[in-house]
């Protein structure tokens, strides 16, 4: 934990200084322009990896960067992407996974959950990319992680278009959602393209998009 205070007090003795002009804009409102939602794992950090500062990101983190369907008792992954697109009217959302997801594993490995009995209903809501998943044929158990997390980031992309905001705002044409996967080891993403359903280096296609292009927005 010391660590962590020492942290603290140096980024408020040398990194504070350097943005507080930044932080003073910041003192009384934000506006994101982008929804990130990304697994809680220690690895992937949304503000590092895009380069971004204090202010640019909304996130939400959690086990599997899931997005449950839209429903009758909302929690706070749903209140949170709503309080993103109808109050901050973010213009894009972004549905991260990552390479080696303990989460995703656990699923694609059918591991025993019983002794971590919120994990495995949290899960849940990964089943649509669960039975994609279990029907493929994998050529190695690396493999059929690695795909059990691109399913799962196309499927919480089909949830998060159930949450009323979301789809109003699809219809609308002002807000784009994106697919992505990111790769621990080396660095790179791979970002899915809605018109052929399959990912692509986002180096090689930076304008690739989850949502197909309509009302004219450009991709
Ligand atoms: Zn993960």
């Amino acid at each position: 934990m010391q660590d962590l205070i020492d942290g603290f007090l140096k980024f408020q003795r040398e990194e504070f200084p350097k943005r507080s002009e930044l932080f003073k804009r910041l003192a009384t409102r934000q506006n994101p322009r982008t929804l990130f939602i990304a697994c809680s794992d220690s690895r992937v950090v949304p503000e590092l990896l895009t380069q971004r500062e204090p202010g640019d990101l909304f996130v939400i983190r959690n086990a599997g960067n899931v997005v449950p369907s839209y429903g009758t008792q909302p929690g706070g992954v749903s209140a949170s992407v709503e309080y993103a697109v109808a109050g901050l009217g973010v213009a894009d959302v972004v549905i991260c996974g990552h390479s080696d997801c303990g989460a995703m594993t656990a699923i694609a490995t059918c591991q025993c959950l019983d002794h971590m009995p919120a994990v495995a209903g949290w899960l849940r809501h990964c089943d649509a990319a669960k039975s994609i998943n279990e029907a493929r044929e994998h050529a190695s158990p690396r493999a059929r992680v690695d795909s059990m997390v691109r399913e799962n980031v196309i499927a919480q992309l089909a949830n998060i278009k159930t949450h009323p905001s979301v789809a109003l705002a699809l219809e609308q044409g002002r807000l784009q959602l994106h697919g992505w996967v990111y790769d621990i080891e080396t660095g790179s993403i791979a970002a899915l393209d809605g018109t052929t359903n399959h990912f692509v280096a986002l180096a090689d296609h930076p304008h690739v998009c989850a949502t197909p292009t309509r009302h004219g927005i450009a991709a």
